[in-house]
Parts: C-alpha cells; structure tokens; sequence
C-alpha cells in the first residue's frame, strides 16, 4: 500500500460504499441466494450476444460518436414515438450513455448550480442525491406517503422555492414497485407550470408494469415533456446490466447543454453493444412481452411465499418485491439483512438505504428477476423463518 500524505477535502466525506456492493459482497462470501442487486441471473437472447460478436468481428471497435451510434438514436426515436406518442429527433434530442447512472448523473451536472434546490422523492435510488451534492446542490427531501408508498402533489410543492431548478422522479420505482398514474403526471404538470423547474425523470423499468396497467412517461404529457430528461435502460429491458448502456432523452436545448456535459465524463458510450442493441431493438418482439415474464416471476414467488411469515407489499412494476418482517423479528434492516445472509444464505437490501434519514420500517426488497430455481431455493429458506 502506498502511503498518501496530502490533504484531500472530500466531495462527499459520509458516502460508504453502495449498499448494493456492500450486499452483493456479501451474498458472494457467504455463497448465498443474491436477491440484493437488481440483476438477472438468466441467459441473455444468443441472437443478442451474436450480434455482439457479428459487430465485434466487422470491426465495430472503435468509438462511437458522442451521441451514441446513429441507429440507435433512430430506434429509440421510434420506440418513444410508438409507445408514449412523442417525437424526439434522433440526431439533437436522443444520446446513448455508459448506463443509466452516467446519464442521471450527466443530467444533474447540466442542471444544479452551487447553492440550487433540487426535489428528492424517498426512497428513492441511492445515486440522485451524491449527484446533487457533488454538483453543490441541496437536495429536499419529500416523503412518499402510506403503505402504498403515493405522492400528495400539493403537499410536495410546498417545497418549491426560488432556487427549485429540479424534480427527479422514477417510475416504475425502484425500491417501493410503485407506478405513477396519468393523474400523478398530470398533477407533476398542473405544479410544475409557469416555473423553471426542469424534471428528471427516471424510467428505466418502463418496460416492467404489471397488471395490464401502463407506463406512464413523461415523454406522453406534452408540457412535461418540454421540461424534462427520460432516462432509459438497455440493460433492464434487455437483461444485459452489465453492458452499462443507457440513454438520455430532451428537448434540444436541454440536450445541446447535456451533451456538453457528456462529452467531458465519457466522451461517447461503447460501440459493439450499441451496434447490436441497434439490430436487436428493430423487432419490437424481442422486448415489448418482458413484463408478461417478470409478472410471471412475481407470480411464482409470492405463491412460493404464501405460507412464509414475510408479508408482502403490492409490486407494480420492477423486478422487485418488498416484503415486511415485523411478523418476524424486531431487529433493524440492516442487522436482519446481515442475518439472513449469514444465518440462512439469501441476500436482501434493507429499504432504509433509500432513506437519507434512515426510515426503518421493517421492510426488505427482494429481486426476483432469477430463474424459478433461484426463487424456489430462496422461497424455501425464507419459508422457514
Ligand atoms: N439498479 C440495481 C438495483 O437497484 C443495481 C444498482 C447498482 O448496483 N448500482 O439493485
């Protein structure tokens, strides 16, 4: 080890590794059921992978534009078109990242300023805030309500103030699986007009509702639109979260000023996987059913876990599934995570993680995006607690 003997003043002096590396960590050395990280741990499409290596082996290995390759953007133009009725121009107002995260933080960058406001809904995923914080931004915190984890819009506006500059929300929502309604949206858009308040919105599982309900993007509500960044997902939607291969979607001014920001953090995203996800994303069939099979999954492990002592709390889209444990134990989140892992091999993420107050409500969000093995195997322990 090399020893450091200059001063460093640290851009965020209390963040600790993530929770989700922290628990995969663990899950890893204590050989047990990972249900912490949101990742599937089924087989990609070959017909994806080889046109990965098609890609790879006629020489598509150097950069990609700075926007992401062009028949991507085109893609998602289309897609946007199909599903949410917007029109976003492939060459100003679509740009491929390196993964969701690089795109929310990229955003984030473009809009706080030293000393602006930005509005977080908890609990929410673990990266906006650091992202807020780094860029000097405040962040403030709005509540979600209840058991079924809903927004009072008059309520949240109330934290308006002159240094607003932005809202970030996430639907589907990871961690409650909670789903915006078009009334939720419609009320984000009676709240947020005549301000400058630019919305973030988060929609990486915008292929994941449940139910026969339907995604509601900011992309299909005209006025959000003009105000707001989409941020979507490859690798959710076509289970290849390691590819980190995301997308950043606005208005042409909001995107001319997120481009310049994107450049300097990654310059352009890798070209083989986007070549593929090009080709692949042309037949709308190899993605538009994937919430028929993660429905199924859900499905399969809430029956799996019918006679359990965990109680489960309504998942509406994600792959994920809280439960909670006051039936069980009394202990705190983190503690009967840890327990778990180590006691009984199935691994968790304590809700209170997304909590910048650390709310500890007695729930655990499980993934369930696994093999019916994986579920059945994990059902079968936690059955017996
Ligand atoms: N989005 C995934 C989750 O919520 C993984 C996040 C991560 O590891 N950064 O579990």
């Amino acid at each position: 080890m090399i020893e450091f003997s200059t001063h460093l003043r640290s851009k965020l002096p209390r963040a600790q590794t993530t929770i989700f590396t922290k628990m995969s960590t663990l899950a890893n050395e204590y050989n047990a059921i990972n249900l912490s990280q949101g990742f599937p741990n089924f087989d990609v499409a070959p017909e994806l992978i080889s046109l990965v290596s098609k890609a790879m082996n006629n020489g598509e290995n150097q950069y990609a534009p700075m926007q992401g390759i062009f028949e991507l953007r085109q893609e998602l133009s289309l897609a946007f078109k199909r599903f949410y009725g917007q029109h976003y121009d492939a060459n100003e107002e679509i740009t491929i990242t390196s993964g969701a995260t690089q795109a929310i933080y990229s955003a984030i960058t473009t809009v706080i300023n030293d000393g602006d406001e930005a509005i977080i809904i908890e609990p929410a995923f673990d990266i906006y805030i650091p992202g807020i914080k780094i860029n000097g931004g405040i962040p403030r915190i709005y509540k979600l309500k209840g058991d079924d984890y809903h927004v009072d819009w008059y309520e949240l506006r109330r934290l308006f103030t002159s240094r607003t500059k932005l809202i970030i929300i996430n639907s589907p929502h990871n961690p409650t699986s909670t789903i915006l309604s078009k009334d939720d949206l419609q009320k984000l858009e009676a709240i947020t007009k005549g301000t400058d308040i630019i919305v973030l919105s988060d929609e990486v599982y915008e292929h994941i509702v449940f139910d026969g309900a339907k995604h509601q993007s900011v992309a299909a509500f005209p006025e959000l639109a003009k105000r707001s960044f989409v941020i979507g997902s490859f690798g959710k939607t076509f289970h290849v979260t390691g590819w980190k291969t995301g997308f950043c979607m606005a208005p042409k001014k909001l995107m001319n000023e997120f481009r310049k920001i994107h450049q300097n953090v990654v310059f352009a995203g890798n070209r083989p996987m986007q070549v593929a996800l090009a080709k692949y994303m042309n037949n709308a069939e190899n993605y538009v059913h994937i919430h028929q099979m993660y429905e199924q999954k859900r499905n399969y492990f809430l029956k799996l876990m019918k006679n359990s002592r965990f109680t489960p709390l309504p998942s509406k889209g994600t792959y994920f599934q809280l439960f909670k444990y006051d039936r069980i134990s009394d202990e705190k989140e983190l503690d009967f995570a840890i327990r778990l892992i180590k006691e009984y091999g199935v691994a968790s993420i304590p809700l209170s993680y997304f909590y910048s107050d650390k709310t500890d409500n007695k729930v655990l969000r499980f993934c369930f995006a696994k093999t019916d093995e994986t579920l059945k195997k994990a059902a079968e322990i936690l059955c017996k607690i």
